[in-house]
């Protein structure tokens, strides 16, 4: 797909307070990029602890982190941010744990009490997973990519 390529692996933000450049990269970097996200913190390595969002800029832009998500995640309604953010993953993971549960309790009733109790938590575990991938794959990708235009935001600048 054309909207893979050239994924940015880090970007460079500095904290206004300390004037001071810290990288982010991997997980945290897509998080912060995305302007969905409910990240309210992040880390000054200068400063070595965490600040509110709105105390960095990005490095390359010059622009304010805060004012970069009110730019990018303009489209989003309220709906969209409450699906996207992080109390909906645990809803949904914890739909998915409950209702694997519940299956395993089903699919292994007529089972020995030994093996009930190894399959309905291991049936919710995979419940827990498929929770998440639904919030990942029918939410959160498709509802950022209607709100941001891109598949994947470190692209965004
Ligand atoms: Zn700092």
């Amino acid at each position: 797909m054309s909207d893979d390529v050239d994924i940015p692996e880090s970007r460079d933000y500095r904290h206004l307070a300390c004037r001071s450049v810290t990288t982010i990269s991997g997980q945290p970097f897509e998080v912060m990029s995305n302007p969905l996200s409910d990240m309210a913190r992040t880390w000054c390595s200068q400063c070595e602890s965490f600040f509110p969002l709105s105390e960095y800029e990005w490095v390359d832009t010059n622009e304010a982190v805060l004012a970069y998500y009110a730019r990018h995640g303009a489209k989003a309604t309220p709906l969209h941010r409450f699906l996207c953010s992080r109390k909906n993953m645990i809803i949904m993971a914890s739909i998915g744990f409950v209702a694997g549960g519940v299956g395993g309790y089903f699919l292994f009733r007529g089972n020995e009490l030994r093996l009930k109790l190894l399959m309905v938590p291991f049936c919710g575990g995979l419940g827990t997973f498929g929770g998440l991938a639904v919030y990942i794959s029918v939410l959160c990708e498709p509802i950022t990519r209607s709100v941001c235009g891109v598949k994947d935001t470190r692209v965004l600048r």
